[in-house]
């Protein structure tokens, strides 16, 4: 066994490894982070297997093993060759989102002039190799990416490599500095015992050192070591003070490395379980059993691994369940992950998960500062926490001895990683990694993904049902829910964004000294052309979406089929001549409830005025200590926040999102209505709802109103299964982005047509190719995008045949085709 495949830090156009040599004093394994020879570079990899046979004749050594432990756990290397393969990664890029914080170094190549310089060599120089190492001579050693930018990048390497020839100049490489390292903090103890420390004192007073005094004093009342900065804090005494008690023996100075806490700055009061509902000990039940059978080896009832979708209204005590499980596995050894849509809107969430497992929680996610995501990953590795809870990129924590995963609002779309590679869905991950290492996973949702709901309906997953909400211990009834029809509103005169339904109530709000929530969901270009008298919404003759306008000439598009059609004069529908681009966002409706409640404190709750870190949490204590009446914000203030003053809730317009051409906007409607309505009377006060729309018949509006998640199912399964979309279908979404519009249009061209030919070749009848079209937002920074779609039952047998050419990203199960 003395051949390792490595998984290298390059760009690569295969999935593939490549073939290094042992060196026979070198202990590696699978799962070692490696520096390989690459080309004229070292390069970071990992072992993804050690065999006896090479890919090829010709291998290089291996350079040096990074660390000399191995960084990936064996189930972590399964996990990167199957999220390779699934995502259409490289290994190293799936690898990567295991690696600690801070790891992926690069090599910096220098370059340095000798000292030989013969007549003969000298004069045959060319006048641009003069030149360069004129440049070394003056400087000494360069690294080799400043040469570059002075010299070009390709003519400086070809330039470096003729001076190495002819023995002027050698070319060596060092490690990029490490970007993170432990912190540590110094303190200072008493070097001598208590009656040896009182003499110094005495001592030093006479010499009127009096700081030293004061230190030495201070040590003698204190337990145990103090810190260095509180030293200082308390005492004006200079570092070379205490190095001088220090030289004598008296005190005593050790590093102590410290967490760098992201929870430091919040305080949790512990929080003790209730008694479960009926309905509570039901699911619970099930999970419990299937948790024992493991536990002792034995096989699941459910699937391997066993998923259970707990299917709960807003409110109805899903959490109750997650925090059972994860005290269940606590007591069974095991550890646990727990993933949140996002965890700066989550607050919430995590003080109940510290409050109830105090000390056993750590927190991972990506906007923590490198030095927290260090520490909180060794600590992790090592076993410090029972629960990880975070984002989809906690699901790679070094969790050891896992057996549990839990997925809050699994029907979340920031589960799917979509701007990078590999573009995972963390639902997917999470049910691979579980098989892998044996545990369970609980997914948890008021409107579960309709694919999820759809496997638990086929038997793949186990569904748990909690109908009823829980409000202080008490089952309580949803908020009521009204629809209000803005075309009536209109046509009696009312050109206010509010509806006279939703001004009346929030009056009585205002009166009541109660809270209001008002939300409107205005995220990106959502354009859609719609008649302002009859609600027609312009949309594609053969495809039934919405067409789109690009802001660019006077055409609309349909991307589905890519027809195009001219923004007609009049409504084709009632012939009215109302035909608008509609679009207001949040900070109108806050103008606008300014303008009609003066008296009316508010607070906004968007993208634009979350900046700092911290901005969250504090928009929320604010909005929960009554600071302001009414909150308006955008779909973060839909997640899983619990208002108990908040008794109304205001929809300003549902149909935002609802004409977007994707297959998936009626779902992603319904969620967010659904989500939105659960807002509302989660306190003793009770609430009402009132959403607000042009096209109130929509029936994932109705069934957001009614809290009918089941007949929102029926319906959209439905249209799915004619249309042949998922779950009946799986999509890829391939992505070209190019400064240039007939550029983007050829490649697109091009690769339609390889796609075609190896379609026609391997016989694959229900794959479809649709495309190829310029995307929904056709500009992003500057570049043109066209992309195209592959339908089919698995698209990965097709895409696996025809390498994709670069400037192309693929993106297998996207969460939309926007
Ligand atoms: P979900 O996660 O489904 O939105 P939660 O678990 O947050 O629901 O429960 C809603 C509220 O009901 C919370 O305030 C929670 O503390 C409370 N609750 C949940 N289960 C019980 C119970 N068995 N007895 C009393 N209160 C409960
Ligand atoms: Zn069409």
């Amino acid at each position: 066994m003395s051949y390792a495949e490595v998984a290298v830090n390059v760009p690569l156009a295969h999935l593939r490894t490549f073939s290094y040599h042992i060196p026979p004093d070198m202990p590696l394994s699978v799962g070692h982070g490696v520096w390989v020879p690459f080309g004229p570079r070292l390069v970071q990899g990992i072992v993804l297997a050690v065999t006896d046979r090479p890919q090829v004749e010709d291998t290089k050594d291996i350079a040096q093993t990074i660390d000399p432990h191995p960084i990936l756990h064996p189930h972590q290397v399964e996990l990167c060759r199957w999220m390779a393969e699934q995502y259409l990664s490289s290994y190293f890029e799936a690898a990567a989102l295991m690696l600690p914080p801070g790891f992926e170094r690069r090599v910096l190549a220098l370059v340095q002039p000798t000292s030989n310089r013969s007549e003969l060599t000298m004069s045959s120089l060319t006048p641009a190799q003069r030149k360069l190492l004129s440049l070394l001579e003056a400087r000494g050693k360069v690294p080799l990416r400043e040469l570059k930018k002075a010299a070009g990048a390709g003519r400086a390497e070809a330039l470096v490599e003729q001076l190495v020839r002819k023995g002027l100049a050698v070319k060596s490489y060092e490690l990029e500095r490490v970007k993170v390292r432990p912190r540590l903090v110094k303190y200072v103890a008493l070097g001598v015992s208590q009656e040896q420390a009182s003499e110094a004192v005495a001592g030093l007073e006479r010499k009127r050192a009096v700081q030293q005094a004061g230190l030495l004093r201070l040590l003698m009342q204190q337990p145990g070591p103090v810190s260095l900065t509180e030293v200082r804090k308390r005492l004006n005494i200079t570092p070379s003070a205490v190095e001088v008690l220090r030289r004598r023996g008296l005190v005593s100075i050790e590093e102590v490395r410290m967490r760098r806490d992201p929870l430091a700055h919040r305080a949790f009061s512990p929080m003790p379980a209730p008694t479960p509902t009926r309905a509570q000990e039901e699911a619970w039940a099930a999970v419990s059993a299937e948790m024992g059978r493991l536990a002792c080896g034995e096989p699941p009832h459910l699937g391997t691994p066993p998923v259970f979708l707990l299917h709960g209204v807003t409110g109805s005590g899903k959490t109750e369940i997650y925090l059972r499980a994860l005290s269940r596995a606590m007591s069974l050894g095991k550890r646990a992950i727990v993933l949140v849509p996002e965890i700066a809107l989550t607050p919430q969430t995590i003080a109940r998960f510290a409050g109830r497992f105090p000390d056993r929680v750590a927190v991972l996610h990506s906007k923590l500062s490198l030095g927290e995501q260090f520490d909180e990953w060794q600590q992790i590795r090592d076993g410090a926490f029972d629960v990880v809870i975070g984002s989809r990129g906690a699901i790679f924590a070094p969790q050891p001895n896992l057996g549990l995963i839990v997925m809050d609002e699994e029907h979340e779309w920031t589960y799917k990683q979509h701007e990078q590679p590999p573009r995972y869905h963390a639902r997917e991950v999470a049910i691979k990694l579980a098989s892998l290492t044996n545990s369970v996973v609980i997914l948890g949702s008021a409107t579960p993904d309709l694919t999820s709901y759809h496997r638990a309906q086929r038997g793949e997953f186990r569904l748990l049902e909690l109908t009823e909400r829980i409000s202080s211990g008490k089952v309580t009834p949803l908020p009521k829910v009204e629809i209000v029809d803005l075309r009536r509103e209109l046509k009696e005169g009312n050109r206010s964004i509010f509806s006279r339904s939703l001004s009346g109530s929030l009056s009585e709000t205002l009166a009541a000294r109660e809270q209001a929530i008002l939300f409107l969901n205005r995220r990106g270009t959502a354009t859609f052309v719609q008649c302002r008298g009859c609600g027609f919404v312009l949309r594609c003759r053969r495809c039934d979406v919405s067409l789109t306008y690009h802001g660019v000439e006077d055409d609309l598009v349909c991307h589905r089929c890519n027809h195009r059609a001219k923004i007609p004069g009049v409504c084709p529908n009632c012939l009215g001549k109302r035909i608008k681009f509609l679009g207001i966002g949040t900070q109108k409706v806050e103008e606008e409830m300014a303008r009609a409640f003066p008296q009316a404190r508010l607070l906004r709750w968007d993208r634009d005025v979350t900046g700092g870190r911290h901005s969250h949490e504090q928009i929320l204590d604010r909005f929960l200590a009554h600071e302001a009446d009414v909150l308006i914000g955008t779909q973060m203030i839909a997640k899983g926040l619990d208002m108990p003053l908040v008794t109304l809730v205001g929809v300003i317009n549902a149909d935002i999102g609802l004409y977007l051409p994707d297959y998936r906007s009626g779902e992603r409607t319904f969620q967010i209505l659904a989500q939105v309505a659960g807002r509302a009377g989660r306190g003793k006060l009770g609430g009402r709802v009132i959403v607000q729309s042009y096209s109130p018949e929509h029936y994932a509006l109705v069934a957001a109103a009614n809290h009918d998640y089941a007949s929102f199912y029926r319906q959209e399964i439905e249209f799915r299964r004619q249309q042949g979309d998922p779950p009946f279908s799986r999509l890829a979404r391939l992505l070209y982005t190019h400064a240039n519009a007939a550029q983007c249009r050829k490649e697109a061209e091009k690769l339609y047509k390889a796609l075609e030919e190896e379609k026609d070749y391997q016989g694959l009848r229900s794959t479809v190719l649709v495309g190829p079209c310029p995307c929904f937002t056709q500009r992003v920074r500057g570049k043109f995008r066209w992309q195209i779609v592959i339908r089919s039952p698995d698209p990965l047998p097709l895409l696996s045949r025809v390498p994709l050419p670069p400037g192309w990203s693929a993106d297998i199960d996207p969460v939309s085709l926007l």
